[in-house]
């Protein structure tokens, strides 16, 4: 038994369904060649049976506590180990590549953690993540829908996104607020569309959708004029949730060609 109290800042709900932990286990499918790092193992949940099958497993945990006891559970198992680190500045390239991250995630930094592993792709093999079914939907949503937006098209760009299945609170310990679910996501390939200015991308985008409700025209009237975005194939006249990824990175791509060449 332990004494730990979760912390709330730290974002702790602990798993405590055995059928959940098995069925993240095998959609991870850990091999015994595998580099596997688990973001926020907390108690272990699903770090015992990982450790188990992965060839070497990584644990990055902000809790001292937390941190101190998995050290202690696992210091007879040569192939784990425990970082107390802050998983947001964490240099996950520096412990290998062909890196497969899982975790379930803080859901309170799940969108920055997303964000800095994007920059860390490189080194990164696929990732399964336990998170808000509400940040799940917005991450797979497609154009034209309610929630496809800001998130959905950053990660889209460099990433391919598949939400395998709902968690419920229940599943828990303590429950969280809101219902959960686990994705899957994978660096792409070659056929990623290629980014002249990830920033501008960014800013373009979030201009964007801060006027949801107006046409594009004059949702992004600060930053390409009518006949710009119809030499670009793109109707002034949708909204900003019917233009695809491809629409938005040819774009971003134009404003920083026509930028960088004006000087
Ligand atoms: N994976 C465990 C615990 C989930 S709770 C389980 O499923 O039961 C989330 C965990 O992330 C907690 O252990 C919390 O301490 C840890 N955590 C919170 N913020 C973190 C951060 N910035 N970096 C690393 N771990 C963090």
């Amino acid at each position: 038994m332990n004494a730990h109290r979760p912390r709330k800042r730290f974002g702790q709900h602990f798993l405590s369904d055995p059928g959940v932990i098995d069925a993240i286990v095998r959609a991870i499918d850990p091999r015994p060649g595998d580099t596997i790092v688990e973001i926020g193992p907390g108690h272990g949940a699903i770090t015992e049976p990982l450790a188990k099958k992965a060839g070497k497993l990584h644990c990055v945990e902000l809790d001292r506590d937390l941190a101190a006891a998995l050290r202690h559970r696992f210091s007879g198992s040569a192939n784990v180990t425990v970082h107390e680190a802050d998983a947001l500045k964490f240099d996950f390239c520096a412990l290998g590549d062909s890196l497969r991250i899982v975790g379930n995630l803080p859901y309170n930094i799940s969108t920055p953690l997303l964000f800095h592993l994007i920059g860390s792709r490189d080194c990164i093999a696929d990732m399964y993540f336990m998170l808000q079914k509400e940040v799940v939907d917005r991450m797979t949503a497609a154009p034209g829908n309610k929630t496809y937006g800001r998130l959905g098209i950053m990660l889209g760009c460099h990433l391919g996104v598949e939400a395998l299945f709902d968690v419920g609170p229940q599943c828990f310990d303590p429950p969280p607020a809101v219902t959960s679910a686990v994705v899957r996501l994978a660096p792409l390939g070659c056929d990623r569309p290629a980014i002249d200015d990830e920033k501008l991308l960014g800013r373009l985008v979030a201009t964007a959708f801060s006027q949801r409700r107006k046409t594009v025209r004059n949702a992004l009237k600060s930053l390409l004029d009518e006949t710009e975005l119809r030499s670009l194939g793109v109707d002034p006249g949708k909204r900003p949730e019917s233009l695809t990824i491809p629409d938005y990175v040819s774009l971003a791509n134009y404003v920083s060609r026509r930028d960088g060449d004006s000087g």
